[in-house]
């Protein structure tokens, strides 16, 4: 459910069984999210909005509601990008080195880059869009190589290495990005 309200623009509101009180947080667009029990009427809800505003203007920083927007487009535009680029590179480099997974996906998580699951698909966050090349290219053979090593081995980074000589320095140089949008 979300709730319009004129100085937070939308607040999304998540109905969850176990949550017993009402929990003010921010989603990663910058918006408020409230986590209210399984039974809340949009009325009750916006109540508990309305007497808890002072403490959620000195505790919480949302965004003013063009951020918002401006974020969501951001994004938007990001997955547009990455939905015409990261599924062909990354067959690309699979066919280079003679790899198979099964699936691509495009991810928008806050902390991973890519992962690569026992099922044979690959994630790639569409944050990659925003680093140089070198490094995007780095994190597909990261992952390719987790088809054949599903840890960290020895093993798993020299297979890495026989495709990305300076795979250190990426892997270096990518923690001065951060993968959220
Ligand atoms: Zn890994």
């Amino acid at each position: 459910m979300i709730i319009k309200d004129t100085e937070f623009g939308e607040v999304i509101v998540r109905k969850n069984a176990w949550v017993k009180g009402v929990k003010f947080s921010i989603s990663t667009s910058g918006r408020l999210q409230m986590s209210v029990p399984k039974y809340t009427s949009e009325f009750l809800a916006k109540r508990y909005l309305k007497s808890s505003r002072d403490a959620i203007r000195q505790q919480l920083p949302v965004k003013d509601p063009a951020s918002q927007r401006a974020r969501d487009y951001q994004k938007k535009q990001l997955m547009k990008k990455a939905r015409e680029y990261l599924p062909y590179r990354l067959e690309y480099w699979a066919k280079r080195y003679g790899y198979q997974y099964e699936k691509c996906r495009l991810s928008h998580a806050n902390t991973r880059w890519g992962s690569c699951s026992s099922n044979r698909t690959i994630s790639l966050n569409i944050g990659l869009m925003k680093v140089p090349e070198p490094l995007r290219d780095y994190v597909i053979l990261h992952e390719l190589a987790h088809l054949n090593h599903m840890d960290h081995s020895k093993a798993f980074w020299a297979e890495v290495a026989s495709h990305d000589r300076n795979y250190k320095a990426h892997e270096r140089k990518l923690k001065l990005f951060s993968p959220g949008v």
